[in-house]
């Protein structure tokens, strides 16, 4: 779900590690849970805190994470206190949230290992600056529950190996990605991700989507020519 942002009188604050939601001093808090994979220790200090601080809504969201709801400023500190968890970027730029479906670790159609690929990823790149949000999709099989070619970066596993596509978006203006390479082995998967996402924080617009630089890239006579040799990918 995504936050409604209020302007706040002068002098104000949001709490650390809190989204302002639309009521006055009330906000949401969002743990980190890479791939929505979470522990019986995890669950417990959710449901604790959600007791002790009385909180009305916890959210279940799109980017497999849990969102607490209706936290009052003051609570805020304490709620992150008792969860013990780090902070799942939800409002600022760079990458927000690395999804991934259970692929060959669980599920009986997985090709490839989608939830341990989602971890390095997240792992590696989960701090490099942006110059927007960035929301990954990881899926084990061409099924794609990961969603893969609707996120800014997408990876999808075949026998042969990843598909890594960028450029997808699942919003207000939708659009498909685009497939970069294939056949390639986790480590050259996550090199290639690597640089098509430094290309665009070198190169994009402040605020401008993954999707929107690979339409405007799309526009130019030679931009996916320049785009794919900038990658080190075959052209034409
Ligand atoms: S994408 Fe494939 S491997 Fe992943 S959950 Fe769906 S069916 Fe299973």
């Amino acid at each position: 779900m995504r936050p409604v942002i209020r302007k706040f009188p002068a002098g104000s604050a949001t709490p650390k590690g809190a989204i302002p939601q639309r009521e006055s001093d009330m906000y949401a808090v969002v743990p980190r849970l890479p791939s929505g994979v979470v522990t019986a220790d995890q669950l417990e200090a959710l449901a604790r805190a959600i007791r002790a601080y009385d909180i009305p809504i916890a959210k279940l969201t799109s980017g497999q994470r849990v969102s607490l709801m209706g936290v009052k400023g003051a609570d805020v500190p304490g709620v992150w206190a008792m969860l013990g968890m780090g902070e799942g970027r939800a409002v600022k730029h760079g990458m927000h949230y690395v999804q991934a479906c259970p692929g060959s670790a669980a599920c009986g159609y997985g090709q490839q290992n989608s939830l341990a690929l989602a971890a390095a990823l997240e792992e590696r790149l989960g701090e490099l600056s942006m110059p927007s949000k960035v929301k990954v999709g990881v899926s084990g099989c061409p099924m794609c529950c990961g969603e893969s070619y609707l996120r800014d970066v997408g990876l999808l596993g075949r026998k042969g190996g990843w598909t890594v596509i960028f450029g997808g978006n699942a919003g207000g203006r939708p659009r498909v990605g685009d497939e970069l390479a294939a056949g390639l082995d986790a480590g050259a998967a996550l090199d290639l991700v690597e640089r098509a996402l430094t290309r665009y924080a070198a190169t994009a617009k402040t605020g401008q989507r993954t999707a929107r630089y690979m339409e405007a890239l799309r526009k130019r006579p030679d931009g996916m020519a320049e785009w794919r040799a900038a990658l080190g990918l075959p052209v034409g």
